[in-house]
């Protein structure tokens, strides 16, 4: 699978008895040696390959640099805020008195942590302008089923238990419709009108005294701003139904806009996408929920609060829906969030905002002579272009031109999501990267669009310098093979 035109494989540089270590023989016999480990585990016969310790490291370092992230390039994966993030914040996330703290530690004992949690809730509830949140959930998806959750309680509280869809626009990103289905709600779709919104007057129909909620995303996932937001959540409000938002992107709108002004209830956040913890490295995450008033008796427990003099957890909370995670949530991403958020400012979080957008449009500005953009004339943080053009003309696809991008050492962007634009190419370029930066990405898609017309072979079997080229990516998915196994 490797092309070994890189690098021969480890096992290939094996030779007998070669030996990466000089120990000095062991003093302990053999025999008691292999006496202390039960004999099932006791191996005859332990293939591994006999090489020198520079070939070892050689090989470990070489695959560690297949990995690509935003640490070794541009990476504009739509929907997903794949930005650079201060460095500075993981030695804050890392300083002793906060990486070493117990979670059953007695409130007394870590006033500066729960001080560090309440002070978070107040700034997120500000972004947000909703009047409290839970930092609990540990992702976007999380964050979802616990605020779709108090969606439930509410109504059943109210009696209304009977409220069983939820209105989820097309282009909606697919968490929404599986944290609704996940909480015993029937997803309802409504389409989008041709301005790439959601269409009002099919949502007006829609609505109706057995709907529970709405949830939406806006900016939605075609980077468009929902102009007519404001009516939509009166609609709903009116019907007796809660707006929930899905703020995944809120570096679209950072101290711009915020979902409660617009009239949402319930809102999520990705702190592993927008405040400063890296996301998409497999490691922890971070949904925090943000409710109005109304709400906030379903809060997770327990909730923080501050007296005169101290910060303390409250679990005395009747109509909880209950826990979401183990102890407070993920602390570490809520320790770099805060120094995310304290370290920009006011100013500073909408220059972030400011930046993403006017990247996302100078971008997309820049690829409208070679691209389609079939939705919408200006962006928020992201857009989706169409290689409809291109398949139509040249049979190049959208999955094509992500493998040919991977050759000039950009990660791809989003493909074939939203499901709403044909051979979908959902491009966000961040705050974070410079004018060189966005121009060499710009000049590599502009040339993939000239090779489609004039040389479409090149685009359709890239990956050219890739370590592996094209793979069966549903196979991968389903039956990993991570594993080496001799003669295999
Ligand atoms: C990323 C994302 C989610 C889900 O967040 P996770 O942390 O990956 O669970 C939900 N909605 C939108 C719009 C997103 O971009």
């Amino acid at each position: 699978m490797f092309n070994s035109k890189y690098e021969p494989l480890i096992f290939e540089l094996s030779a007998e008895g070669r030996s990466g270590v000089a120990l000095p023989p062991s003093d302990v016999p053999e025999t008691k040696a292999e006496a202390s480990i039960p004999r099932e585990m006791l191996r005859q016969d332990l293939p591994l390959p006999e090489v020198g310790e520079v070939d070892v490291i050689r090989h470990f370092i070489s695959l560690s640099q297949r990995n690509f992230g935003v640490d070794t390039g541009f990476y504009p994966l739509g929907s997903c805020t794949m930005k650079y993030n201060p460095k500075i914040n993981e030695r804050v996330a890392g300083l002793a008195g906060l990486r070493e703290l117990h979670p059953l530690q007695p409130a007394d004992t870590c006033q500066g942590a729960l001080r560090l949690m309440y002070e978070l809730s107040e700034a997120l509830a500000e972004i947000g302008g909703m009047d409290a949140v839970t930092l609990q959930p540990a992702a976007g998806a999380l964050g979802e089923l616990t605020g779709m959750l108090m969606v439930r309680a509410y109504h059943e509280r109210a009696g209304e238990g009977s409220r069983r869809v939820v209105i989820i626009p097309d282009s909606a990103h697919g968490t929404n419709p599986a944290t609704a289905v996940r909480c015993g709600f029937e997803a309802l779709n409504v389409p989008s009108n041709e301005r790439g919104t959601v269409d009002i007057k099919k949502f007006k129909e829609l609505l109706g005294p057995h709907v529970a909620g709405v949830m939406l995303t806006n900016p939605n996932t075609l980077g468009l701003f929902e102009t007519e937001i404001l009516e939509i959540c009166d609609m709903a409000h009116r019907r007796g139904a809660l707006m929930y938002c899905d703020g995944a992107n809120m570096n679209a709108i950072l101290g711009q806009s915020r979902p409660g002004d617009m009239g949402f209830d319930v809102m999520h956040f990705n702190l592993h996408k927008t405040f400063s913890t890296p996301h998409g490295g497999g490691g922890p995450g971070a949904g925090a929920v943000g409710v109005k008033k109304t709400l906030q008796p379903f809060l997770p427990s327990p909730t923080i609060e501050k007296s005169d003099k101290e910060y303390r957890l409250n679990f005395n909370m009747p109509e909880s829906i209950g826990r979401v995670h183990s102890f407070y949530g993920n602390f570490s991403v809520l320790v770099r969030a805060l120094a995310y958020i304290r370290a920009n400012g006011p100013a500073g979080l909408r220059a972030i905002s400011e930046t993403a957008v006017l990247n996302a449009n100078y971008v997309r500005s820049r690829l409208l002579d070679d691209y389609d953009v079939p939705y919408g004339d200006r962006c928020m943080h992201e857009f989706v272009a169409s290689a409809k053009r291109q398949k139509d003309e040249n049979s190049v696809r959208a999955l094509d031109i992500a493998k040919r991008i991977i050759d000039f050492g950009f990660h791809p962007p989003t493909i074939y999501f939203p499901l709403v634009v044909e051979e979908a190419l959902m491009i966000e370029p961040v705050e974070t990267e410079s004018l060189q930066t966005l121009d060499a990405f710009v000049d590599a898609m502009r040339q993939i669009a000239q090779e489609a017309r004039e040389d479409p072979e090149i685009v359709k079997t890239a990956p050219h310098n890739a370590p592996v080229t094209r793979l069966d990516e549903a196979l991968a998915a389903r039956r990993l093979d991570v594993k080496w196994t001799p003669g295999g």
